[in-house]
């Protein structure tokens, strides 16, 4: 739950970025990418990830699938709380 909250508030704040300077969430999110990426040991590994990254068809945010893990989660919790 502790991390669910946090992907929360980095999206609130992704958002804000993104209300005050039009674009600035994919840099954000790109700049996130490269740092990690530096930081990480297997870079080639990683590289290959990327080259797979499209943006997500919901939010536009980089994913190796169709729609991220966010936009998977909010639609699995919209799920759970119609039924
Ligand atoms: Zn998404």
């Amino acid at each position: 739950m502790a991390q669910g909250a946090r992907t929360l508030l980095y999206k609130e704040v992704l958002n804000r970025l993104e209300t005050e300077s039009p674009g600035t969430k994919h840099m954000f999110y790109w700049g996130f990418l490269e740092k990690h990426r530096k930081t990480a040991t297997s870079v080639s590994m990683l590289d290959k990830d990327r080259a797979t990254l499209h943006p997500c068809s919901l939010c536009g945010q980089p994913t190796t699938a169709e729609t991220c893990s966010y936009c998977k989660l909010m639609a699995r919790a919209k799920v759970s709380t119609s039924l």
